[in-house]
């Protein structure tokens, strides 16, 4: 007798339908303290060393192959660390087994990030992932990471490590099912990257076996556990219409030609060279906090010059937005040798570290209009994390005293979005960051998985701020584009610019499915179905009355004209 079929909900993360049996992810190898310790110490914490040193060049491998460069450096400089190789040393010579002392050095660097929470206790998976790798090479097992079954399936997890998840490109997986994470995890800003369907912070899902038969919707957030034969085959072949459709090409348009510009979120000059040769408008958020995340000193102007001028080279003919450097919290830079803080999030950050850094902001407006001069591209330049009038006030000047034409603001504290009308005086554009907006809005660290129903970006809250935002930008005739998460899912994409957003900046790979998600719809479609989730109380509810308008509108122009 087949099982009765289930279906259970959890974050819809990278919208897509797949439909395939369920295969787990391996859990990585224990270690045994009980094991025969090796005889000779200093061969084995030459081991240890080699087994670090090799992960780490896996790490970067995988990493200059394709997206999740940074999040997989930041591993590779762990993995390279000597201070782990020294801790495990100390085990080894008090006589605990090789691959075990490594485990028991890894558990106590992630108690302490673990302790110090937020962004530092992210790390704790990537730091569990090193030890994972290096503990299989010592004690010759296969690597952990993506099974190859050599048919398609459906990958589930408890959570899943960066690595892993750029490991999927490659693979047979034609979806993502996680127990754990939310909206704003790494595993969901990586799986749209790919294009791969997943649904994450999904707790039930830890109940199904290995060879379970799934439809995985990741735009509903629903997983179908054992479907009837009747529904697999309406599933395999919604599959297959979805990946023969058309795709529609060039700039952002809704069905009835609102402009709505589709830009790219870049942060590493391999993000900027990949972005640049795929079809979009130009850069609607340069991370340029990215490409000094690792230096302990500050970079020069010139070294500022030189990286500036390589992204703008590679959108020459396209429009490029700059942020600011966006450090401290989530975005540490070492070299600007900020005071440790008990709060981070809502401490000395964003633009704010400009008082504290005197000349960082100055030296780097420099460096940013020498570059734009060098190459001509349109650029505008956007401050983050800015909370007052005051400050928007004095940023513009600042910006335009060195030179900048157009500049602008991130809204990201619910304090900006509030008083928009009156920044927005003092600028040229906006850009809403709905990963920190949702963060402050909802008193919800971005980084907590547990907290990730809070920081979903259909939370009636933060849709009512981005609504009052984009109606003091309407009113000024100041263009309002968004840049964070949100701006990915297609099925939000529509509400957004129902609301009055005029652009919307995604990683490169979410940007077909959003573009064809628009061309099925006109503006007035986008302003009924912005109507209707800003009247839900509740971000399912939002969700599922949008997906049900959706569906319901005409689906292409013919059919629009028949209807
Ligand atoms: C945001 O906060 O939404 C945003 C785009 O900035 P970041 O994710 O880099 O903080
Ligand atoms: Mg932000």
């Amino acid at each position: 007798m087949s099982a009765a079929s289930t279906t259970m909900t959890g974050y819809g993360v990278s919208p897509g339908l797949a439909c395939a049996p369920l295969i787990r992810m391996a859990p990585p190898v224990v270690t045994d303290p009980a094991e025969a310790p090796g005889d000779d110490p200093a061969h084995e914490v030459q081991r240890v060393w080699q087994a670090l040193a090799e992960v780490a060049e896996q790490l970067s491998a995988i990493g200059a192959s394709g997206t999740g460069g940074a999040i997989l450096e930041a591993g590779a400089a762990m993995a390279s660390d000597v201070a782990l190789v020294q801790a495990a040393a100390r085990h080894i010579c008090d006589g605990v087994p090789t691959a075990h002392s490594l485990t028991l050095a890894v558990d106590d660097y992630c108690g302490q990030l673990e302790g110090l929470g937020g962004y530092m206790a992210e790390r704790a998976a990537d730091l569990r992932d090193v030890r994972n790798r290096a503990v299989a090479l010592l004690l010759g097992v296969p690597m952990p990471g993506i099974p190859r079954p050599g048919h398609p399936f459906i990958l589930a997890a408890e959570d899943l490590s960066p690595a892993d998840t750029v490991g999927l490109a490659d693979s047979d997986a034609v979806g993502l099912l996680t127990e754990r994470g939310g909206p704003t995890s790494h595993t969901a800003i990586l799986a749209r990257s790919l294009g791969l369907p997943a649904v994450v912070g999904c707790a039930e899902a830890a109940a199904l076996p290995g060879g379970t038969p799934v439809i995985l919707d990741g735009r509903a957030g629903t997983v179908e556990a054992h479907p009837t034969p009747e529904r697999r085959q309406q599933a395999l072949e919604e599959q297959a219409r979805v990946r023969q459709q058309r795709r529609a090409h060039g700039p952002g348009r809704t069905a009835d030609q609102h402009a709505v510009a589709l830009l790219a979120n870049i942060g590493t000059l391999g993000d900027a060279s990949r972005a640049a040769q795929e079809d979009n408008e130009g850069v609607g958020l340069f991370r340029t906090e990215f490409l000094f995340l690792d230096r302990s000193e500050p970079p020069t102007i010139d070294e500022q010059i030189h990286a500036y001028t390589q992204v703008f080279t590679a959108f020459e003919g396209r429009a490029v937005t700059v942020r600011t450097l966006d450090a401290g919290s989530d975005k540490p830079l070492p070299f600007l040798r900020l005071p440790p803080e008990d709060n981070p999030a809502l401490g000395v950050r964003g633009l704010r570290t400009s008082t504290v850094v005197p000349g960082i902001l100055e030296t780097q407006l420099k460096a940013l209009v020498a570059a734009q001069q060098r190459t001509g591209v349109q650029m505008r330049v956007m401050a983050p994390m800015v909370s007052t009038v005051q400050e928007a006030a004095e940023f513009a000047d600042l910006a335009r005293s060195y030179g900048v034409q157009t500049v602008g603001i991130m809204i990201e504290v619910p304090a900006a979005a509030l008083l928009a009308n009156d920044l927005l005086q003092h600028v040229d554009f906006a850009s809403i960051g709905t990963n920190d907006l949702a963060q402050y809005t909802l008193a919800a660290d971005r980084t907590a998985h547990t907290l990730a129903h809070l920081l979903d970006p259909w939370q009636p809250a933060l849709l009512t701020l981005i609504a009052q935002v984009c109606s003091a930008a309407t009113a000024l005739g100041r263009p309002v584009g968004l840049c964070g998460e949100a701006a990915a899912d297609p099925l939000l994409a529509p509400v957004l610019v129902g609301l009055g957003v005029s652009s919307l900046s995604m990683a490169t790979p979410a940007v077909a499915a959003v573009r064809d998600a628009l061309t099925q719809l006109t503006l007035q479609d986008c302003k009924d179905l912005a109507a209707s989730a800003l009247c839900a109380r509740e971000p399912a509810a939002a969700r599922a009355t949008v997906l049900r308008m959706s569906d319901a509108f005409p689906a292409t122009a013919s059919e629009r004209q028949e209807a």
